[in-house]
This record gives C-alpha cells, structure tokens and sequence, in this order.
C-alpha cells in the first residue's frame, strides 16, 4: 500500500491525537488513580564499616509496595525488593559498599516509568567503642517511671493515651531519662558499675502503660521518658561516670498499639489471632520429652492479650528485630542488652540473633531473662552450654532464678538435709551444668518479684545475710533500685507496690533518700551496708575475677571463699536464730594455709589469727585475708 504525503501527513495527526490521549489517560491514570505514600522508613539510618554490609529497609506508606526501587549511588548497590501481601510495605535489600563514605543516598520509587516517591537515606560513620559487663559490675536495675521525675512538663503527651497519676500504684508516675541522669552520682556513689532499665521505648497503651514491656514503636523512646537523643545522653554520662548501660529489649510480642499491628506487614507476621495464650513453661524448650501441641503452645502462644506475640519464623520481621537491636547498639553505644522472655520465641531465630548481633560486637553482653526453676533449663540458654546439645543460644549470660529462689528460702528455713543454707549450696554444686557460672546474673529481686525486704519478713539481718551473698557469690550481681534503703514490696498486692517511687525522685516528695540527711536509721544502714560492699568489691580481685570455693554448710553455717592465686576473701553465713557461733577454721586449710591475718570488710576489724572465728546468730562476715 502506498500513501500521499497529505495522506501520511494527516495519519500522522491521527496517530499523535490518539497518542496525546493516550498518554493523557496514562498520567491521569498514574497520578490520580493510585496515590504513593512514605510514612516510615525503618532503620531510621544506618552505618558505614559495619561487619556485616547488608541491610534490609522496611518502607511503610500507602501503595509503596506497588512501586520499583532504583537507587543510583556509589555507597551502596541495591539487592533485592520484596514485597508482602499488604501494598503498603516494601523491604529493600541493599549492600553498603567496601570502602563507602558516609552520607546520604537516594532511593527512588517508581510507578509507571516516573518517580512517585523518594528517600534520602543516610549512612552514619560507626564509632566503636565496645566493651560487655562481667561480674566485675554490679548493675543497678531502675524502673524508669519510678526513679527520678526530671521534668514535669513530658509527664504527659499529647500524642500518648495514658496521662500521668501518681495517686494509681498501676498509673504512670512521670519519671524519666532526665531524672535518671540527674541521679547518675547517687548510682555512682553507692558503688553500682553499670544500669539497666526496664524498656524505655514508646508504649501507647490505654493503661498499664508505664512497665514499658508492651512496645508500640521500635525505633523510639516514649516521649515520657524523654527523646532518643535523651537515651543517648544518658549512655553519654554513664560512660563519663563509668557505668555501663544495658538496654532491655524484647523480641517476643509488642503491644497491641504498635503501629504495625493496626496495618500488618504480612498475614503471618503474628502467631495466631490471641486465640490462645502461652503456657509459660519455658521448660517446654529443653525438655527431651516434650509434645509438639506443648512447644507450640509456649513459642505461639500470646503473653497476654494485649501483647501480640511475634512470628519470627517470618524472615522479613527476623531481619527487622535484629536489625533493629544492632540500631541501638551503634546508636547508643550500648554496653550489653537483656532480652526479655528469652524462652518464649522461637529459639532458632534468637540464637540467629545472638550470633549476629555478637558477629558485630564480639564483646557485649548479651543477657537473656530466663525465668525457669531449676539449673538444667537455665545453663541450657547459655553459650556452648553443656547441657544443650547442639544448640547454641549465643548468649554470654543468663539469669540465676535458681539463685534468687534460694536465697529467698534459705534465711527463713531451718536446716535439713537440702533446706536452709543447703539450698544456696546446692545451687552453687551445680555449677559444672554451666559454660560459665562467674558470667551469669545473680539478683535477690527485681520488677517482677516481692522485694527482698518483704521476702525475709523485714528482717535486717537475714535482708544483710541475702545480699552479702549476692554481692560476693559468683556471677555478675544485679541490685533493683531501692533495695538499698531496704523498701518493701509485696508483688502479691499488685506489681505498682514492688515499682513505688523512690523517696524524693519528686520535687514535691516529703522525703530524699538520695541523701543520708533524708534516709532513716534503718535507710542508713542498709545504704552503709550496700555502698560499702559494693565499692570495696570494685577493686578486690577476688571477688571479681576469682575463683569460688565452698564447704559444706556445718551446724547451720555455711563458708565459701572467692580467690586468685594471690588473693582471697573469706565469707561466713550463720543461720542459727539462737546464739552465736564459734567456728573452727581447721577444716578450711587447703586455702588459709596462705594467709596470716584477715579483716573484716564490713566493721573494719582486724582478724590477727585464723584458727577461729565467732560470728554472731543470724548474720553474715566478710573477711578480706592477709598474707
Ligand atoms: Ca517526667
């Protein structure tokens, strides 16, 4: 066929009409039909030099996931997209570059050949300072809503649901970072090396809100406790004081208020529908005779109703909780993090998390909360355990509830066979079940216990008895906040009385404890009491980096010795309620035979001769020993 040019001349009018209408319809299509929306961008930045160059960047907002991402940058190289069954989340794999400088690169996101959306996404320079705690601490625990009231004006939120009342033992009280900092010389001072604090990210929650254990926002304190910035502020001066700062994390659930939850990235990112809680049976994770319907029940299983339980097992939400531990690692140049629930989630994953996180910081601590019974489930969550055949937690350290439990009876119990000053020692003999009983957390109480004053019936010497003990036994002591003025608390009147304010964290408090003016006689004593042990331990080599030795408890006493190979201290224990004691320290040659003298570390008396020792009932002696 063939055409006059006025022919192809007025064709080729047609064809661009169509075509100009076409395209009309193609950018009406684009523009107005599907609307591109970025909300979030999670982690909120990364690192440059970081071991491990991949990282996943979960983008949340409206269609995004019906985009194509293009990055054109000399920093990084993108991998991978991945998208879920929700449009509103797309994953970004990319790999940050050998050599790369830090800086921002662009990520574009594009519908239809034109860029509906972009990101400036930055990489940080990595600072490395790193260092784990070890039993060479002792961390002071704080409930951070319960500590110090810094500022009155971020007690509430207008964006927060629950407003502060301090007259609601369950309420929030209004305490936070700025209050906790303006305290750091008190923790100081009483001889702590190291703070934890339970969770201080946002939990919007309608109430209950101020434990801080039902997360809403992974990348942001609450603004009751104050900023990030804030966060990393008080690591700042925790290092200037040095103490360490642990960060509490939990991996297990969130709460039901998190963001993610109103718009799940994926059908599967929850286990189950709240259609059935957890056994809480940690033992379930060990046990060599357990049934499937148990272990799913405690894995799959919801804490609580408001605590939606995570699934793990999907890749995209593992790589967002590693991830998201790594962020505050580098960002707020942590010392050690303790994970809550540790036996609760799937057991594969967090060792999957352990490794990574410990393939980035060879040296932090990472600390699981394992709340079981008995040794053999406890040493099973510590690193190349003994007891855990081919699995591996990577976990550094774990916490003694087997310990907590003992000294909580052993004070209040007559001898037998296996009870009083036998409980202690039969938790210590079975220490070859751990890879490293001298790492793990030893505690006499904490945020979810009767405080240690109300479990020995408030009475002082067993109270100095019990934390003696926690202070010079193996492992790495944690003290919760106020036990040093020996508060009450029992957890049976509702957790709120085991979480009272400390006394003068409040401008308007009758009472400042933080001061020996302000503290009772009784206050005073058990502060002298702690704050002496706890700074004379700092520098004593035998407590922190020594070796533990026992003999069997005798008539009701009970001696344990820590020591290196030119140092040594001697501990006492006599639970008899009727009399005085006078021991024979014959029997305990094989390492007095060193040493000439010794001193009494808590009333300062000098000990000219071992050969024997009377110690009064119900109490406890400290002696350092001299060649
Ligand atoms: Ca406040």
């Amino acid at each position: 066929m063939t055409y006059k040019i006025s022919e192809i001349n007025a064709k080729t009018k047609q064809f661009a009409k169509k075509a100009i209408v076409l395209l009309l319809i193609f950018v009406s299509n684009s523009a107005f039909s599907q609307e591109f929306e970025i909300n979030r961008v999670e982690p909120p930045n990364w690192w440059v030099g970081m071991n491990n160059s991949e990282l996943q960047i979960m983008v949340y907002g409206k269609n995004i996931g019906n985009t194509i991402v293009e990055i054109k940058s000399d920093k990084v190289r993108l991998v991978k997209t991945h998208t879920t069954d929700n449009p509103n989340y797309i994953f970004i794999d990319i790999k940050v570059l050998y050599g790369a400088k830090s800086g921002f690169f662009q990520i574009n996101f594009i519908d239809k050949y034109r860029i509906v959306q972009k990101y400036k996404y930055e990489l940080k320079e990595r600072k490395n300072r790193e260092r784990g705690f070890s039993q060479e601490d002792v961390v002071y625990l704080i409930m951070p809503d319960r500590f110090a009231n810094g500022i009155r004006e971020n007690d509430n939120s207008d964006l927060m649901l629950e407003k502060a009342d301090r007259n609601n033992p369950n309420g929030r009280h209004g305490g936070d970072i700025q209050g906790i900092i303006n305290k750091l010389d008190y923790v100081s001072g009483l001889g702590m090396t190291a703070l934890w604090l339970n969770p201080v990210l946002e939990n919007n929650m309608p109430e209950y809100s101020y434990h801080g254990y039902s997360i809403t926002d992974f990348y942001k304190v609450d603004p009751r406790h104050g900023s990030n910035e804030d966060y990393k502020r008080l690591s700042q001066e925790c290092h200037k004081r040095d103490l360490k700062l642990i960060m509490d994390m939990i991996f297990n659930h969130c709460g039901s208020n998190h963001w993610f939850i109103k718009d799940l990235p994926s059908k599967d990112w929850l286990n189950n529908d709240a259609s059935f809680n957890t056994n809480y049976r940690g033992s379930v994770v060990a046990d060599p005779h357990t049934s499937e319907y148990d272990k799913n029940k405690m894995t799959a299983g919801w804490f609580v109703s408001t605590m939606p339980d995570l699934n793990q097992h999907n890749p995209l939400l593992a790589k967002y909780l590693i991830q998201n531990s790594i962020w505050w690692v580098q960002y707020a140049d942590l010392d050690g993090i303790r994970m809550d629930t540790q036996p609760y989630p799937y057991k594969d994953f967090m060792a999957t998390w352990a490794k990574t996180v410990r393939t980035e910081y060879p040296n932090i601590t990472l600390l699981g909360e394992t709340w079981l019974q008995k040794v053999p489930f406890t040493a099973y969550f510590q690193s190349k355990s003994p007891v855990s055949g081919d699995y591996d937690s990577h976990l550094n350290s774990v916490t003694d509830f087997p310990l907590y439990y003992a000294l909580n009876q052993a004070f209040n119990e007559n001898e037998t066979w296996t009870d009083g000053l036998f409980k202690l020692y039969y938790v210590f003999a079975q220490d070859f079940l751990y890879a490293d009983a001298s790492q793990i957390v030893t505690f006499v109480d904490n945020h979810d216990l009767n405080r240690y004053f109300t479990a020995v019936g408030e009475d002082m010497n067993k109270y100095k008895m019990g934390l003696a003990v926690l202070l010079t036994a193996r492992g790495i002591p944690v003290f919760y906040y106020a036990d040093e003025i020996a508060m009450a608390g029992n957890e049976h009147d509702g957790h709120g009385f085991i979480r009272k304010d400390f006394p003068g964290g409040w401008g308007n408090d009758s009472t400042y404890s933080f001061v020996s003016q302000g503290r009772n006689a009784l206050q005073n004593e058990t502060y002298n009491f702690v704050s002496k042990i706890a700074n004379w331990r700092k520098t004593n080599d035998a407590i922190t980096k020594g070796k533990f030795l026992h003999f069997i408890p005798e008539n009701n006493t009970y001696v344990y010795f820590r020591y290196t190979e030119n140092s040594a201290v001697m501990v006492i224990l006599n639970n008899n309620n009727d009399e005085e004691r006078t021991i024979d320290l014959t029997r305990f040659q094989e390492i007095l035979k060193k040493y000439k003298s010794g001193k009494n570390i808590i009333t300062d008396e000098k000990i000219d001769k071992l050969d024997k020792i009377t110690i009064n009932k119900k109490s406890v002696m400290i002696i350092e020993l001299e060649k």
